[in-house]
């Protein structure tokens, strides 16, 4: 009995030791060297497929951007409707915007039938790819992000989401662009909420090249303020989620070449 007393208490010490780490010494980010770097202000785009995929999985880049006066740019492919609640879901990724203090200009959400929420059908990679080079061009962006090719929980549609990035950098002029994807992590560290930190750094810290970055939440409790304005969505086993993801806490990114069309 004391020693399962000994193993509670000790992953209670790890777990708060974590969340100080990210509270305090997040600021410093040696982790996150090298990744915009040079202090130039840059026109990212975020390229997401549902409302709520940028409070849920990429607010530790968010607010990374945020704080250090980037201009973020939200492409979202689709309003979330496979309940038939799009109208509802879009008015809160506005919310949630707000709450991360993205201009709600700088916020584009489709509503296109070849971008329909749910499974079972294929996006069209090929009319994304157009749609993100209208969006590079007219914004002048110079940094994409967007998910992995597992998508973080598997989705098709963010799957799709990559699959759509890889497409326009295989086709668009605009070699120079840096594209960044969000690593999805296995599940066991996906819900160990702020442990996961450590394991991120050792592992982007260990990575050959320098093209993987681990990004601490410099404000995680904004992340959950703005996961809260997803009202539809705020249901007890995703506050639950949100409290024990590790992507609340800590994001990995690596840098997709341009040449990638896998
Ligand atoms: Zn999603």
């Amino acid at each position: 009995m004391s020693s399962w007393l000994l193993i509670i208490i000790s992953i209670i010490v790890v777990w708060v030791a974590s969340l100080y780490k990210i509270l305090h010494a997040s600021r410093s980010q040696s982790n996150a060297d090298g990744f915009i770097g040079t202090g130039e202000k840059r026109n990212v785009l975020l390229v997401i497929a549902h409302p709520d995929d940028e409070s849920m999985f990429f607010s530790p880049t968010i607010n990374y951007l945020i704080s250090r006066g980037h201009n973020v740019h939200i492409l979202c492919m689709s309003t979330g409707n496979a309940d038939g609640i799009g109208n509802i879901r879009k008015d809160e990724l506005y919310q949630a915007c707000a709450v991360l203090k993205i201009p709600l200009k700088q916020v584009k959400l489709l509503d296109h039938v070849d971008f329909q929420d749910g499974f079972g059908k294929l996006w069209n990679r090929n009319l994304m790819a157009e749609i993100v080079e209208e969006e590079v061009t007219s914004h002048a962006i110079n940094l994409i992000l967007t998910f992995d090719n597992y998508g973080v929980s598997g989705h098709c549609n963010h799957r799709d989401v990559h699959h759509g990035i890889c497409n326009f950098l295989s086709k668009t002029s605009q070699r120079d662009i840096e594209t960044w994807e969000l690593i999805s992590t296995n599940i066991l560290r996906k819900y160990i909420g702020p442990l996961d930190i450590w394991l991120s750094i050792f592992s982007a810290t260990h990575h050959s090249g320098s093209q993987m970055h681990c990004l601490l939440n410099e404000h995680p409790r904004k992340s959950f303020q703005a996961m809260s304005q997803h009202l539809s969505q705020w249901v007890w086993f995703r506050k639950l989620f949100v409290s024990f993801s590790s992507y609340t806490y800590v994001n990995t990114l690596r840098r997709i070449n341009s040449n990638n069309n896998n």
